[in-house]
């Protein structure tokens, strides 16, 4: 069984994850993939920090 992680903007579980920053204050937190695509766009505190895959 694979190990999940809730995504910090849909609360959705995910068992791949990025974790990104994407607010302003310089807080990693984890996205699952729909997310990342949906904040990142012309987001200047987006930042990559790497996949978590459990
Ligand atoms: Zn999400």
């Amino acid at each position: 069984m694979s190990k999940t992680k809730v995504c910090a903007n849909c609360n959705g579980e995910e068992s791949l994850m990025f974790r990104v920053q994407y607010k302003p204050g310089k807080t990693w937190c984890f996205l699952c993939k729909p997310c990342v695509n949906e904040v990142k766009p012309d987001n200047p505190h987006y930042r990559y920090g790497g996949t978590w895959k459990g």
